[in-house]
C-alpha cells in the first residue's frame, strides 16, 4: 500500500477518535441520559385525578427543581474548572430543556460560589455567564431561590448583598408563586437565624403575612364567600397547602437515615448537623411547618440527596447540587404537581466518571494507533526505541 495512502487512513482514523470522543462527552451524552427521564404520573388514588377546584389532573404543572449549581467566582475558581463545569451544566440544562419541556424551573440557591463577597464587576460577570447557560423560552418560567453562598451566611448577609441579588433576578427572595392553582413557596432561609436582625425582621414578617394569606384562602374556600374579620384585606390565594421551597432543609440531627444513589458518602451520613449552619434551627422548622402545613418540602445545601419524614406528615426532599464539582452524579427532579396531590422522579445526569473513561480510551486507542503506525512505517525495533527513549533517527 503506498505510503501516502497509509497516513490519510491513519488521519482520517484519528479524526475520528479524537473528534467522536469529544463530539459523544461533550454534546451526546446527555441525549440518551436525560431521555430515561419522565415526568411521573400523579396516582389517582391519592387524590391525584382531580384537583380541589375540580381541574382535571392534565392541569398539573410540570416543575423541574435543581439546586446549588456553585457558577465559580474570579477568586477561588480556576479557569478550566470553570470553563469545565459551567459547560456541562449548560449542556445538561439545555438538553434537559428541550426534551423535557418543564412549564416551571426551581433552582433552590448557591447558584454563585462568590456572591457572598464578589466585587460589583465580578458579580456581573457571573450574572451574565448564568443568563447564557440557563437561557430558556418564554414558555418556561425560571425562579431562583437565595443561598448562602449568593448572599453570604447569616453574619455574612446585608441589604446591599440581598438586594443585588433580588434586582438581578427581579423579585423579592420570600414570596409566593402560583402556576396552575399550585402555591410554590419561596422562603429566604439563610435569613431565619430568629436574632431579629433587621433583615430577618423583614423575612418574618412577610411569611407572616403569607401565612395569614394562605390560611384565609384556605378558610374562605371553606365557608364560602363569608371572609372572618382578621381575614379583611388579605390576598387570596388558591385553597391549597403549599410546595415550600427553600435553600437550607429543616432541621435534622443527620443525613444518618439517607439512603439512594446520590446520599451523602457512608463516612459523612452520620456526622451531626449544626443548627443554622448545616440546616435550619428547630425553631425555626417548628415555626415554618406550623405556619404553613406545607404537603412538600424540597431544600438545597448539603449538595446530596435526602427523603425524610418531619413530624410523621411532612415529607422534605433534599435536592443535590447540580454541579459536577460537587459531585459524580448530579441530578435534578422532576415534580408533576396538581392542586391536590403529586409525583416526583429523579433524573440522573451522566457521571463525570463515565465522560473520563471514554477520554482515557480514546487516548489509549490513540496511542495503540499511532504504535501501528509507526511499526508499520519504521519497524518494532525502531518504533519501541522512538516511543521508549525518545531516539530520533537524525536525518
Ligand atoms: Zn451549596
Ligand atoms: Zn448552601
Amino acid at each position: 500500500m503506498p505510503r501516502f495512502s497509509v497516513r490519510w487512513m491513519v488521519a482520517v482514523l484519528l479524526i475520528l477518535l479524537v473528534g467522536g470522543a469529544f463530539f459523544f462527552c461533550e454534546y451526546l451524552i446527555y441525549f440518551p441520559t436525560i431521555l430515561k427521564c419522565a415526568w411521573p404520573k400523579i396516582n389517582h388514588a391519592r387524590g391525584g385525578g382531580e384537583g380541589i377546584d375540580g381541574r382535571p389532573m392534565d392541569s398539573a404543572v410540570r416543575a423541574m427543581v435543581l439546586s446549588d449549581t456553585h457558577l465559580l467566582g474570579a477568586v477561588g475558581g480556576h479557569w478550566f474548572d470553570k470553563l469545565r463545569r459551567e459547560w456541562q451544566m449548560e449542556r445538561a440544562f439545555q438538553t434537559a430543556l428541550w426534551l423535557l419541556r418543564p412549564e416551571i424551573v426551581f433552582i433552590l440557591g448557591d447558584i454563585f460560589d462568590e456572591g457572598k463577597w464578589s466585587s460589583q464587576k465580578h458579580w456581573e460577570d457571573d450574572v451574565r455567564r448564568f443568563h447564557r447557560m440557563f437561557r430558556h423560552s418564554t414558555d418556561t418560567e425560571l425562579v431562583v431561590l437565595v443561598g448562602n453562598h449568593d448572599i453570604g451566611f447569616h453574619y455574612e448577609m446585608d441589604w446591599f448583598k440581598l438586594q443585588r441579588f433580588e434586582k438581578v433576578f427581579n423579585a423579592s427572595s420570600t414570596r409566593i408563586v402560583t402556576k396552575k392553582g399550585v402555591n410554590f413557596l419561596l422562603v429566604n432561609s439563610v435569613a431565619l437565624h430568629g436574632d431579629g436582625c433587621p433583615i430577618c425582621q423583614s423575612v418574618e414578617k412577610e411569611l407572616i403575612k403569607l401565612s395569614r394569606d394562605l390560611n384565609c384562602s384556605l378558610q374562605n374556600s371553606q365557608s364560602g364567600s363569608a371572609v372572618t374579620d382578621s381575614c379583611e384585606g388579605s390576598q387570596l390565594y388558591p385553597p391549597t397547602p403549599p410546595i415550600m421551597l427553600q435553600h437550607y432543609p429543616l432541621y435534622r440531627v443527620s443525613d444518618a437515615g439517607c439512603t439512594g444513589l446520590d446520599a451523602a458518602p457512608p463516612e459523612e451520613r452520620h456526622l451531626l448537623f449544626r443548627e443554622k449552619y448545616d440546616v435550619l434551627s428547630k425553631e425555626a422548622s417548628q415555626r415554618l411547618l406550623q405556619w404553613f402545613k406545607p404537603r412538600l418540602i424540597l431544600s438545597g445545601h448539603t449538595h446530596s440527596g435526602c427523603e425524610v419524614l418531619h413530624d410523621n406528615k411532612y415529607p422534605e426532599i433534599s435536592v443535590p447540587s447540580f454541579s459536577w464539582r460537587n459531585r459524580n452524579n448530579p441530578s435534578f427532579i422532576l415534580a408533576s404537581v396538581s392542586p391536590s396531590s403529586y409525583a416526583l422522579s429523579k433524573c440522573f445526569l451522566p457521571e463525570e466518571s463515565t465522560v473520563i473513561g471514554v477520554y482515557c480510551s480514546a487516548g489509549a486507542c490513540l496511542l495503540l494507533l499511532f504504535l501501528a503506525h509507526c511499526m508499520w512505517m519504521k519497524g518494532l525495533l525502531q518504533c519501541l526505541s522512538l516511543f521508549l527513549l525518545g531516539k530520533h533517527k537524525s536525518l
